[in-house]
Parts: C-alpha cells; structure tokens; sequence
C-alpha cells in the first residue's frame, strides 16, 4: 500500500513543523491554516479513520487528545480556547486516509461549521 503524505511526514521523508511528537503520535502544522494555530495530530499506527479505529485503539485515541490539549497549553491556546476536530469520510471533509486530529485556536471560530 501506498504511504500517506502523513506517513511520510513520521518517517521524515517529507518535511514538516514538528510541534510535538513522542512514540505513539506526532503534531504538525497543517500546510493550509484556517486559523492562526492549526495543528495536525497523527497517530503514528495507520489508522485510515476514525470509524475505521478498533476497541484495541481505544487508549491511542485517548491519547490524541490528551496531546491535544498538552500542545493547547504549549501554543497559548488553553485559556482563549480552541477547538477539537476529526473529519470521517466524504461529507466530513476528510482528504487525507490517515487518522488524525485537527487543533484550531487564535481566533473566535464560528459555530457551526460551514
Ligand atoms: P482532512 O481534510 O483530511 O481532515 O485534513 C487534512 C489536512 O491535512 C488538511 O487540513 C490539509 O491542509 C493538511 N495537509 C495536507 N497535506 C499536507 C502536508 O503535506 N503537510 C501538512 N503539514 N499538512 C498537510
């Protein structure tokens, strides 16, 4: 199987601003922000989606967030606030086959969303 632009991006093949990044995951800034931080966090096991993820994934999916928050307070975001979003399948604006968490802050973002 082909590798992902974010599988790529784990094994350092393509470049990328590394926010965060331990055994399990790795944060980024995605290359087109739609807000001031906009952040990509990707578990380094391929998951293909959310819906795709089994009861085994449970605690890595836990642990997105958890990283989500962490890079939050990292990027200044915690105490204006910031939001949390994962796009699954067609009409939920995923583009790219490989899991991953999107953190947006720096602005009020609208609700909802477009
Ligand atoms: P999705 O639409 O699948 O939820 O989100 C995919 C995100 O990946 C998009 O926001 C897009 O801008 C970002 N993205 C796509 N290719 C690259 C890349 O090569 N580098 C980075 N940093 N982000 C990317």
């Amino acid at each position: 199987m082909q590798k992902t632009i974010f599988q790529k991006i784990i094994d350092k093949e393509i470049p990328a601003h590394i926010v965060f990044e331990d055994e399990r995951c790795i944060a980024f800034k995605d290359i087109d922000s739609q807000a001031p931080i906009h952040c990509l966090l990707v578990p380094k096991k391929h998951i293909v989606r959310v819906g795709e993820a089994s009861a085994q994934d449970e605690n890595l999916l836990g642990h997105l967030l958890l990283i989500a928050t962490q890079v939050a307070h990292q990027l200044k975001i915690y105490d204006t606030g910031f939001r949390i979003v994962i796009n699954h399948g067609k009409d939920g604006g995923e583009s790219v086959p490989h899991l991953h968490v999107h953190l947006l802050g720096g602005r009020a973002l609208q609700w909802p969303p477009g």
